[in-house]
């Protein structure tokens, strides 16, 4: 199914596997044995592989599916470094130095994986554009002024308040009321970025499975039995790193993310002065609504790239395409004659407090639960996760310590995310 708006070599897949197609890696034997075995691929499991691979560590990593066809392929490619809870709110929740420790965590994580990419020379179009956050009404605009000018002690960083009047700067639309530049944000392509990294992991000795289901845990006097679709493997230490595609094989963690799919589409190359026009300074951006939009232009500058969540139920990407477009015309009106060329989607894993988490349940090491912000932070709690697994004093983190909460009744479908996104849409018309 495809729409008159659609280009003729309209694809449902994301844009970003036109210049880095997937990766199958079916045709390797599967070890019976391995120190560690890692159930995902994407970027919390390869990162998390790549320490102990590099310690000496037989390491396998496994993914259901292409080596990283989940989230880590398919994303907007913006890098926040950002948790969702303010500081405030994590200081009424746990008091100023846990707040103050989870916070410039987050914020060292974006610096750390700049000097991953730097360092590793990762061709992955990692650039440091800066943010524009958009405020949706006036209210919202006068919380970004105050946001601005009373940040905490000890975490201010650089925030430049972009008056309605001077918003045409940042953007070609009416359709915001100002909005703050956040300069130290940055974007990269994502499949290039988990291509990059893929290799650095295998280089160091880690075995990549594609298509190799874990199908089954079994503990063990001293580790794990883990049954695949291509055969069993016995582990001393097992990681899981399927955040938002966490299933029944890990019911603990499955109870304690909450799977929310987020859609995207990408436009045909426009006339190259339009997309200059649009956004000039090559900057992501998203918006203070609840049900937030984010988007951003291609790195060759031509396309625009916009993502969001319009539908209330999941939903076939392709289906509400129209919507997504909709969304993107309300904003950029002077697209309507540009065609559409792919649309998808992912599913992120929220947690009922907001928080990533790391750490370990009965034997199994885990991270996941980035709320839709897991370039930068799935990337960080990987590495930190393979370097717990190995013992050594930089494994330490502000996001193990906190509890992960789930919810009675709550086994890992979230029946009242329809609700939710219904109420948030209300609160965002409203507020
Ligand atoms: C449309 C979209 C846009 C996004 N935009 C941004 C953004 O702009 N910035 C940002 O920071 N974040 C963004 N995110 C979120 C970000 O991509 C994720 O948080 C991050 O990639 C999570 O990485 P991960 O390695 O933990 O999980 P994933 O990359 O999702 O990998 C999990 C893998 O586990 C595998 N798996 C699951 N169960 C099994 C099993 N039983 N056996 C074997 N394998 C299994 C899956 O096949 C999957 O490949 C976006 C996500 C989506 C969907």
């Amino acid at each position: 199914m495809t729409y008159p708006f659609c280009s003729e070599d309209f694809k449902a897949q994301p844009y970003w596997w036109d210049g880095t197609p997937s990766s199958p890696l079916r045709d390797r034997e599967l070890a019976d044995e391995t120190d560690v075995l890692v159930i995902g691929s994407g970027y919390t499991g390869l990162h998390c592989a790549l320490q102990t691979a590099a310690a000496g560590r037989s390491t396998t990593v496994i993914d259901a599916q292409d080596a990283g066809w989940g989230c880590s392929t398919r994303n907007g490619g913006q890098i926040s470094g950002e948790i969702k809870p303010g500081f405030e709110a994590l200081r009424s929740r746990y008091g100023a130095g846990r707040a103050h420790a989870l916070v410039s965590e987050a914020r060292g994580a974006l610096e750390w994986l700049g000097e991953f990419v730097e360092s590793n020379a990762l061709d992955c179009d990692y650039s440091r554009c800066g943010r524009f956050l958009a405020a949706h009404n006036p209210r919202q605009f006068r919380r970004l002024e105050s946001m601005a000018r009373h940040q905490p002690d000890g975490l201010e960083q650089s925030l430049r308040i972009v008056e309605p009047g001077d918003q045409a700067s940042e953007i070609d639309s009416n359709y915001y009321h100002g909005g703050l530049v956040i300069e130290r944000h940055c974007a990269l392509d994502p499949a290039r970025y988990h291509r990059g990294l893929m290799q650095l992991a295998q280089a160091a000795g880690a075995q990549v499975h594609g298509h190799c289901a874990a199908l089954s845990v079994e503990r063990m006097r001293a580790g794990f039995k883990v049954v695949t679709s291509r055969g069993a493997i016995v582990a001393r230490d097992l990681v899981v790193a399927t955040n938002g595609y966490t299933g029944g094989v890990t019911p603990w963690q499955r109870r304690r993310v909450i799977p929310i799919g987020s859609y995207m589409l990408a436009t045909e190359a426009m006339d190259p002065a339009l997309a200059e026009r649009l956004m000039p300074h090559h900057r992501v951006f998203s918006d203070t609504r609840r049900i937030v939009v984010y988007f951003r232009r291609s790195a060759d500058g031509n396309r625009l790239l916009f993502g969001g969540r319009v539908s209330v139920f999941e939903s076939d990407p392709v289906k509400c395409l129209p919507a997504l477009r909709q969304e993107m015309l309300r904003i950029f009106p002077q697209l309507e004659d540009v065609r559409i060329s792919h649309t998808w989607m992912g599913f992120v894993a929220y947690t009922f407090d907001h928080l990533p988490h790391l750490g370990v349940e009965d034997g199994i090491h885990y991270a996941m639960g980035y709320c839709g912000s897991g370039i930068c932070l799935a990337s960080y709690l990987g590495n930190r996760l393979g370097m717990r697994l190995l013992g050594e004093p930089g494994g330490g983190s502000a996001f193990a310590e906190t509890r992960f909460p789930t919810r009675p009744m709550y086994s890992g479908k979230p029946w009242f995310l329809a609700s939710a996104v219904r109420y948030y849409q209300l609160l965002d018309r409203l507020r």
